[in-house]
């Protein structure tokens, strides 16, 4: 259940309404307080069966209350029917919004992260991607610039005006990456580190979340549900290939998380195909699919010389091919 508190409902009410909750509910049940924009909200669980909607709802501070059935609430379609628009510097992901997130796997120098950042701007993204922390299963693999690669990531947004998206690995490192970043991706290896949820769900920036290499979608919605909760309700989740059974491609694209999420959620949600394949060559037929699907945008790794990448070379594109999937996607966009 969510018992939804009208704006402006003087703090002493809202502190007051846990415990008239339990009371009327009339056993043990758990309310957690949420700020979401200007309104206090409570989330119950536990048995809230004897509670009465009509009862909580007539109170002059209660705007609305209502019985969500799904684990996942506040990131639910049943809590807000309407789609969730993020904004970032004047660019909107959501909604009919479609954004397109391009760049690098890793930040690897001044020199390459500006030059691309304004190739595939001039290609039509409107927003910039580049790790400086890299999460990368083998410890001997490069593990990303650090501090010095968010520096050059800010160099890349002035020299563009792209807004950049960059991960956070850690809790020890999220201050620095927010001081930095516009969005802050969580990546799916981290798609149910809780304390890292938490941390986000304290962060006033748009979280991208990326699902978990072998998450359902209700453990994804539920990791989104973690930083809603801790009150940050600017989240888009990606879809980035999950493990099946095939290792012909790296994972394999759950094309059906997009219309699947669209039903379920409220949250904007784009497609990570060059994750989700590992070859360059399958990026724009599944950037394709994805974004006639109904994906909200869309986030590609492109190099300038995918040979010489220090990360994910195999799936990075060409600044030309890169120009070539935004012409086709573009079409797809038109037809629909
Ligand atoms: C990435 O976007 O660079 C990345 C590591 O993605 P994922 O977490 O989806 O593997
Ligand atoms: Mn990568």
């Amino acid at each position: 259940m969510v018992v939804v508190m009208r704006p402006g409902t003087p703090a002493e009410e809202v502190a007051k309404m846990p415990e008239r909750l339990i009371r009327a509910a009339q056993t043990e049940i758990t309310v957690n307080l949420v700020q979401w924009a200007d309104q206090a909200l409570f989330t119950l669980s536990g048995d809230t069966s004897r509670l009465d909607l009509e009862v909580i709802a007539a109170s002059p501070y209660v705007e609305r209350a209502l019985r969500i059935q799904q684990p996942y609430k506040l990131a639910s379609r049943a809590f807000q029917p309407a789609d969730t628009v993020i904004e970032i510097s004047g660019c909107k992901i959501g909604g009919g919004h479609k954004a397109i997130i391009a760049g690098p796997c890793s930040v690897e120098s001044a020199e390459q992260m500006i030059g691309l950042a304004g190739l595939v701007k001039s290609l039509g993204a409107s927003l910039l991607r580049g790790g400086a922390y890299k999460p990368r299963t083998s410890p001997y693999s490069f593990q990303g610039l650090g501090e010095e690669g968010l520096k050059i990531l800010a160099m890349a947004r002035e020299a563009t005006g792209l807004p950049i998206v960059t991960e956070a690995m850690g809790v020890e490192t999220f201050d620095l990456v927010e001081e930095y970043a516009d969005i802050i991706q969580i990546g799916a290896r981290n798609m149910q580190n809780f304390f890292l949820l938490k941390r986000a769900g304290k962060s006033n920036k748009p979280i991208l979340l990326k699902r978990g290499l072998s998450a359902t979608l209700e453990e994804f919605l539920m990791a989104a549900e973690y930083i809603i909760a801790g009150g940050n309700s600017q989240v888009i989740l990606c879809e980035r290939g999950i493990r099946t059974f095939d290792n012909y491609t790296r994972n394999t694209l759950d094309i059906s998380a997009v219309p699947a999420v669209k039903e379920l959620s409220h949250l904007p949600i784009i497609v990570d195909p060059s994750h989700a394949c590992g070859r360059w060559s399958m990026v724009e037929p599944l950037a394709k699919a994805a974004m006639a699907a109904g994906a909200d945008g869309l986030i590609i790794e492109v190099h300038h010389q995918p040979e010489r990448a220090l990360c994910d070379g195999a799936q990075s594109l060409r600044p030309e091919k890169f120009g070539q999937l935004m012409a086709s996607v573009r079409k797809i966009m038109a037809a629909m």
